[in-house]
C-alpha cells in the first residue's frame, strides 16, 4: 500500500494500473471510479486506517479493451509496472517487487490503435493567454496560433485532450504551465539548437508549445515521440468560423450522425478521412490554395482511368503517420513495420499514377510519394510476406534477409526435427506407442504416456532402456505421466538455446529497421501527407461525380451567386429515405443586392436554404465542388450562422440572452468580405421589442457593415424596409393552400410571403381542434384590427382575457399569482418554465 500511495501522489488524477502478476488492480477511489465506469466488480482486500480497502482489477492480456473504454470517457490512466523479477527481488532480500510508473496513457497523447479513432486526430491542445499550439502524438502534426481565441479553437479542433494555465478558467482543462526556457527546451525536443528556421513565433506560441511537449514528455517517462516542426497560423488564410457557427451548421458532427462531413466524405483511408475532417473545419482564405485544390477535383474528375487507379493504390492503404508514431516510441508492433513498407509501395503506385495528371497539386506530389526508395527496397526485402502479431513471436525478418539469423533459425529448425524423430525412437526403445512428446512452458520438452504404460515404466524403469534413452520421472497426473531422459534434455537444451539466439539476432534485425525508418522519417511522414491529400482530392472528384456538382468559380469580389443550389445533408437524408426529391434553390447576394430577407412558414424550408448557402461557402473554401448547377463565391473571411435553435440553459442564459450575445458578436466582428446567417433575431423578447432590434441589426449590416447578409424573419413588418435599404432583397418560401391544407414548396421566390402559416402548421403537428378554432378566431380579430389601422397588439388584453374565475384566494388578484395559477407545472419543459419565470418577474 506505500508503494500504491507513491503511485498515487505522482499520478495525481489519473487511475493508477497498478500491476501484481497477471492484474491491474486498482484501489481506494480509483477502484471506485474504473469499477462503475467499467461495469466490473468492486470487492476489498485488507484494511487502511481501519477501514477495507476498495478494490477491482483487470487482467493484463485483456487490458487494452479496458484501458480503452477508459480513455474514451475521459480517464487517464497510470501504468504502474513491475520493474523486477520475484528473483531480482528475492536477490535483493525485498519483501515488494519493485514498481515504477512506466507511462500514463491520457486520451491527448495515446498511439495504440485501439485507443484512437482512425478517421479522427486525436489533438493536444495547449492554450496560454495570448497563443495556442496543438499537436497529434499520433501523427506528429504541431501547429501554434498567435492571439488564438480559445472558444473558437476547441470548437474547430474537437481536442482529445486540453492543457491550459488555470486562471483561463478553460471547463475540462488539465491545470498546466508552460516550462522554463521554454524556447530551448521546444528546440531541444525538435532537434536543434534553436527555433529559426522554423518559422515566426511569438512568446505565447513559444510557451504554449513547450507546454504541450513536456507534458507528452512527462506522461511518456522522459521519451518524446517524433513530432514534425510546428506550423504557425497565422489568422490570415483561414475562414474564420466561430463556436456558435460550427454548431449551427453540424460541419463534423450532427444530429444522429447526419453532419456535413458525412455527406460528403467518399476518402477510402483513415488518414484521408482526418485530411477531410481538418480541410471541412478550417477552410482557406487564399484563393491561389484553393484554386489548386479546385484545379486537382477537376482534373480528376474529368480523367475518370487515372480516378480509378489512385482509389484502388488507396484502398486498404495503411496508416502510416500513426505506425511511425508508435515506431519512433518504441511502442510498435510487427504490422507497424509491415504498415511502412505497405504504405510505401502504395505511395510509389500512387506517384506512378500520377504522371502527366496536370494540376499542381497531383504533379507536385510524386516525388514526395517517392521519395525514400532506399527504405522502402530494404523493408521489402527484410520483412516476411505474413508478420506476426507480436515481435517476440518471432517470424518478423523474411528468410534470406540475414544469414546469421537464418543459420540460427536452421539449427532451431533442425533440433526441433530432432525431437520429432526421437518421438518414435523413444516409443520404440520404451515400448509405448502412445508416447507424445511435448513442449510445456515451465519443464520444457517431455515425453508423455498414458497412466498405464506410465505405471510400468515407472516399475521398470531401469531395465527399460539405458545411457541416454534411460527414462527419467519427471511428473505423474490423473491421467497421464511425463519422462525426460538425458537424450532428450540435451536436444531440448540446443533447442532453446537456438531459439534463444535467433530471437536475440530477430531483436538486432527488428531494431536496424526501425533506426532505418527513424532515419527516413521525415520523408515517410511527407508520403503519408501527401496520400491522405490525394485521398481526399480523388474523394471529392468522386464526390462530384455523382449528380449535379459544379466547380464554384472563387473571386477576389463580393460575389455570392448559387443556381440551383442544394442542402448536402438534407438532400441524403430525402434519398435514404425515399422521400421526394430534394428541391434545388438559387440565392444572389451579388453587390447591389448584397442583403436577402426571407419570409415564410415554420417546415417551409427556411433553415435548410439559409444553412445550404452558408455551406456552400464552407465546401467552396475547402477545395471541395458545390452541390449547385453553378456558383461564383467570393472569398469570405469570416462566415457567421445563427440558424437554429440557440438555447443556453446550462450555461444559465436565457434564449434572448444568448442570441443578443450572439448577434453582438457578429456586429463587432463582421466586415465587407464577411457572410452572415442569420435567422429570426428577435424572437426570444416581446414582439416590439424583437421587431426594434431586428431592424436595427439589418440596418447596420446593410449600412455599416456592409457585408453579404441571409436574413430569414417572422416579422413580416420588417419587408418594408426594402422599401428603404437599396441593397435589401425579400425572399419567401412559397406554400399553397389546397382543400384547407397548406402544401409546402420548399421553393424560394422573390417577394415577401402573403400570409401568416403559423395555425396551419400548429394543425399539421397535431394541436387539437379546439385550440386551432379559437387561434383562428384571434388570428382573424387581429387581422381586422390592422387592416382598420388599429394597433393589432394593443387588442392583446381583451382579446386573450378569459372568462373570469372566481379568485380561489383574495391575493390570487395579483397578476403574478394570477399567472402563477394559470402554469400547469407539469407540461412545462425547463425552458417554458424558464420564460415563465422571466414573465412572472415582469409582472411583478
Ligand atoms: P423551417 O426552417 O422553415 O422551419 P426547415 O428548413 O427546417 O423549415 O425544413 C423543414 C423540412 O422541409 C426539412 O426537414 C426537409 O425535410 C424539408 N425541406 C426543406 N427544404 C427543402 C427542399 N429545398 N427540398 C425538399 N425538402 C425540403
Amino acid at each position: 500500500m506505500a508503494q500504491w500511495f507513491a503511485a498515487k501522489a505522482t499520478a495525481g488524477a489519473a487511475l493508477v494500473f497498478f500491476r501484481m502478476g497477471d492484474f491491474y488492480e486498482l484501489f481506494h477511489e480509483d477502484a471506485e471510479a474504473a469499477s462503475e465506469a467499467l461495469g466490473i466488480a468492486l470487492t476489498h482486500r485488507g484494511e487502511h486506517q481501519g477501514r477495507p480497502i476498495p478494490m477491482c482489477g483487470v487482467p493484463v492480456h485483456s487490458h487494452e479493451a479496458y484501458l480503452a473504454r477508459l480513455i474514451r470517457r475521459g480517464f487517464r490512466v497510470a501504468i504502474c509496472e513491475q520493474t523486477e523479477t520475484p528473483e531480482e527481488a528475492k536477490a535483493r532480500k525485498a519483501a515488494t517487487l519493485n514498481r515504477e510508473i512506466i507511462r500514463v496513457v491520457t486520451p491527448g497523447t495515446a498511439t495504440e490503435e485501439a485507443l484512437l479513432d482512425a478517421a479522427r486526430p486525436a489533438w493536444l491542445l495547449a492554450l496560454v493567454p495570448g497563443g495556442a499550439a496543438w499537436l497529434d502524438v499520433s501523427t506528429g502534426l504541431f501547429h501554434t496560433q498567435k492571439g488564438a481565441e480559445p472558444a473558437a479553437l476547441i470548437a474547430r479542433l474537437a481536442p482529445a485532450e486540453i492543457l491550459a494555465e488555470e486562471a483561463m478558467g478553460i471547463e475540462g482543462a488539465i491545470p498546466a504551465l508552460p516550462p522554463r526556457d521554454a524556447e530551448g527546451r521546444l528546440a531541444a525536443a525538435l532537434g536543434a539548437g534553436s527555433l529559426e528556421g522554423f518559422g515566426q513565433f511569438s512568446e505565447a506560441e513559444i510557451a504554449a508549445a513547450a507546454m504541450a511537449v513536456e507534458y507528452v514528455r512527462a506522461v511518456n517517462n522522459g521519451s518524446l515521440p517524433r513530432l514534425a516542426p510546428p506550423v504557425p497560423e497565422g489568422a490570415r488564410g483561414v475562414l474564420l468560423l466561430d463556436a456558435a457557427t460550427r454548431r449551427s451548421l453540424d460541419i463534423l458532427e450532427g444530429p444522429r450522425g447526419a453532419s456535413l462531413l458525412a455527406a460528403v466524405d467518399r476518402t477510402l483511408t483513415g488518414p484521408g478521412a482526418r485530411e477531410l475532417a481538418a480541410r471541412l473545419a478550417a477552410p482557406l482564405d487564399d484563393l491561389p490554395g484553393i484554386r489548386a485544390r479546385h484545379d486537382a477535383v477537376a482534373a480528376l474528375r474529368e480523367d475518370k482511368a487515372r480516378r480509378a487507379r489512385l482509389r484502388a493504390a488507396l484502398k486498404g492503404a495503411p496508416d502510416m503517420a500513426r505506425a511511425l508514431a508508435r515506431i519512433s516510441l518504441e511502442r510498435f508492433f510487427p504490422r507497424d513495420l509491415g504498415a511502412i513498407r505497405d504504405g510505401l509501395r502504395r505511395a510509389a503506385q500512387l506517384a506512378g499514377a500520377l504522371e502527366g495528371a496536370g494540376a499542381a497539386l497531383l504533379e507536385g506530389a510524386i516525388a514526395p510519394l517517392g521519395a525514400a526508395p532506399a527504405t522502402a527496397a530494404e523493408l521489402e526485402r527484410a520483412l516476411a510476406a505474413e508478420l506476426p502479431a507480436r515481435l517476440e513471436e518471432g517470424g518478423v525478418a523474411a528468410p534470406g534477409y540475414d544469414g546469421e539469423l537464418d543459420a540460427l533459425r536452421r539449427l532451431r529448425d533442425d533440433a526441433r526435427g530432432a525431437i520429432a524423430a526421437m518421438q518414435v525412437e523413444l516409443a520404440q526403445a520404451w515400448g509405448i506407442a502412445a508416447l507424445k512428446i511435448r513442449h510445456h512452458q515451465q519443464l520444457g520438452y517431455l515425453a508423455e504416456v498414458p497412466s498405464a504404460a506410465g505405471e510400468k515404466l515407472l516399475r521398470a524403469a531401469p531395465e527399460t532402456a539405458t545411457g541416454d534413452l534411460a527414462p527419467i520421472h519427471r511428473q505423474s497426473m490423473a491421467n497421464a505421466h511425463r519422462f525426460t531422459c538425458a537424450a532428450l534434455a540435451a536436444l531440448d537444451r540446443r533447442l532453446s538455446e537456438a531459439g534463444e539466439q535467433a530471437a536475440r539476432r530477430e531483436r538486432l534485425v527488428v531494431a536496424h529497421l526501425r533506426r532505418m525508418i527513424l532515419a527516413d522519417a521525415e520523408a515517410i511522414a511527407a508520403a503519408a501527407r501527401e496520400m491522405a491529400a490525394l485521398d481526399v482530392l480523388a474523394a471529392s472528384a468522386e464526390l462530384a461525380t455523382e449528380g449535379a456538382w459544379c466547380r464554384p468559380e472563387l473571386t477576389e469580389r463580393p460575389d455570392f451567386a448559387i443556381e440551383a443550389g442544394r442542402h448536402p445533408v438534407v438532400e441524403a437524408a430525402l434519398r435514404r429515405a425515399r422521400g421526394p426529391a430534394f428541391v434545388p434553390n438559387d440565392c444572389d447576394l451579388s453587390p447591389g443586392r448584397r442583403l436577402c430577407l426571407l419570409t415564410g412558414p415554420n417546415m417551409a424550408g427556411k433553415s435548410t436554404w439559409l444553412r445550404q448557402n452558408a455551406l456552400m461557402v464552407i465546401l467552396a473554401q475547402a477545395g471541395l465542388f458545390l452541390p449547385a448547377a453553378a456558383a461564383r463565391v467570393g472569398l469570405v473571411d469570416r462566415l457567421f450562422s445563427r440558424v437554429g435553435a440557440a438555447d443556453d440553459l446550462a450555461g444559465g442564459r436565457s434564449t434572448f440572452m444568448v442570441e443578443m450575445t450572439e448577434t453582438a458578436a457578429i456586429l463587432n466582428q463582421a466586415g465587407p468580405r464577411s457572410l452572415v446567417v442569420l435567422d429570426e433575431v428577435g424572437r426570444g423578447t416581446a414582439t416590439w421589442d424583437g421587431l426594434a432590434i431586428a431592424t436595427a441589426v439589418l440596418e447596420a449590416l446593410h449600412d455599416r457593415i456592409r457585408c453579404r447578409t441571409l436574413f430569414a424573419t417572422h416579422f413580416h413588418e420588417l419587408t418594408a424596409l426594402a422599401e428603404r435599404l437599396p441593397e435589401l432583397r425579400l425572399a419567401a418560401m412559397q406554400v399553397r393552400e389546397w382543400r384547407g391544407e397548406v402544401v409546402f414548396q420548399h421553393a424560394v421566390a422573390p417577394g415577401a410571403a402573403e400570409k401568416s402559416w403559423g395555425v396551419h402548421v400548429a394543425k399539421l403537428a397535431g394541436v387539437p381542434a379546439p385550440v386551432l378554432k379559437r387561434a383562428a378566431a384571434v388570428l382573424a380579430s387581429l387581422e381586422a384590427r390592422a387592416a382598420a389601422g388599429a394597433d393589432p397588439l394593443a387588442a392583446e388584453m381583451p382579446l386573450f382575457a378569459r372568462a373570469p374565475v372566481a379568485p380561489a384566494h383574495p391575493a390570487a388578484s395579483h397578476p403574478v399569482l394570477a399567472a402563477l395559477a394559470e402554469l400547469d407545472l407539469d407540461t412545462l419543459s425547463p425552458r417554458e418554465a424558464q420564460e415563465a419565470l422571466y414573465n412572472l418577474k415582469a409582472l411583478a
